[in-house]
């Protein structure tokens, strides 16, 4: 029997919120940094302190320091918080599914934003030829395989030489100059990026991100599935068309892809009560309502930050000296 969803559905708006809210946060965080390192250019101490949350932005070192902890069992001195925050977003994912691209990461927020202004505009998205798509989803992979790849093969000793070095000592600042003074490639490349992502719902994401395709492989293992039951649903196919990830939402029991990023927005759709839901493994699977996973996340994140700021595992222990030595030269700072 169909029954009709009274219950207003919100986690749409629940997961916006979160992602302005990690947005504004980023945004907050690159501007402390730019403040910090324009000191060292100019060479006037205006007191700003050097924000560690930066290092988000730096998962290679993040990679490079996992491998060290499990290795050895003691966290590298240099860019922990980018170990604390790459272990955080892969414990996400594989609890929460690849909830880090559809609830946090501000590249995925400003995709979405994209393509959602390309769908009001145009009344639709585009989807490349199943030719076209399906091999250059393997990109993202052979990118990840890369990078992997290099960070397996270096030993403990390789990766504390390198992250000692000038290069990862300031390899923040240098991802700063990379955005202030962008060549022309780069810009081209972005610009080609910025309009496929009007067309083309998560065109980064979903062709390009090694990141997101190391959260989507975590979150394979994660037990929270979309389900469908199949007797309430009334095969309307608003869940399918509505999904980012352009997965066939109406005719699976349930998504398993690695490409599913928990963003509900299938579940937010759907007009008959109980056919869709996150849920646990099981029989009687409890369903899982947004609310749980956007406090998931908030207690992961504050709760790991927390403590690794509680055990000396997050800022970076590099005297004002080093940085005045190091910044005016970090775009001529070659790799070792
Ligand atoms: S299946 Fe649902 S939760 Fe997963 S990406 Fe598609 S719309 Fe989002
Ligand atoms: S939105 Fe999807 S799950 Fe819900 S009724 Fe329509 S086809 Fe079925």
């Amino acid at each position: 029997m169909l029954i009709r969803r009274t219950a207003e559905d919100i986690s749409q708006p629940l997961r916006r919120t979160v992602q302005v809210a990690f947005l504004l946060l980023n945004l907050w965080i690159g501007f402390q940094f730019y403040q910090f390192v324009r000191q060292f250019e100019t060479g006037v101490w205006r007191g700003w302190q050097r924000p560690a949350g930066v290092e988000g932005w730096l998962p290679i070192a993040g990679m490079m320091n996992s491998k060290v902890l499990l290795l050895t069992g003691y966290a590298p001195e240099v860019h922990p918080a980018a170990m604390v925050l790459f272990l955080v977003f892969v414990t996400s994912s594989l609890l929460l599914r690849k909830s880090f691209c559809g609830w946090l990461c501000p590249v995925g927020t400003l995709s979405e934003y994209l393509w959602s202004l390309g769908r009001e505009t145009f009344r639709r998205t585009w989807t490349l030829p199943k030719w076209l798509d399906i091999p250059l989803r393997g990109l993202k992979y052979l990118l990840l395989g890369f990078f992997l790849y290099a960070v397996v093969s270096m030993t403990v000793t390789d990766i504390e030489g390198f992250l000692r070095s000038p290069y990862g000592l300031i390899a923040d600042v240098r991802m700063l100059n990379f955005f202030r003074a962008l060549s022309v490639t780069a810009a081209i490349i972005i610009g080609l990026l910025t309009i496929g992502s009007v067309f083309i719902a998560n065109f980064w994401c979903r062709y390009l991100c090694p990141y997101g395709a190391l959260m989507g492989l975590a979150a394979l293992l994660s037990p929270l599935r979309i389900r469908r039951n199949k007797e309430r649903c009334i095969d309307c196919a608003k869940c399918a068309k509505v999904c980012p990830a352009q997965l066939p939402v109406d005719r699976l029991t349930q998504i398993r892809s690695a490409e599913c990023m928990a963003c509900m927005s299938c579940i937010a759709v759907c007009p008959a009560e109980g056919a869709l839901a996150m849920k646990l493994p099981g029989r009687k699977s409890r369903i899982v309502r947004p609310e749980w996973i956007a406090a998931a996340i908030a207690i992961l994140l504050v709760a790991s930050v927390t403590t690794a700021k509680w055990t000396g595992h997050w800022e970076t222990p590099l005297p004002a000296h080093v940085y005045q030595r190091l910044v005016p030269l970090a775009s001529e700072t070659g790799h070792p």
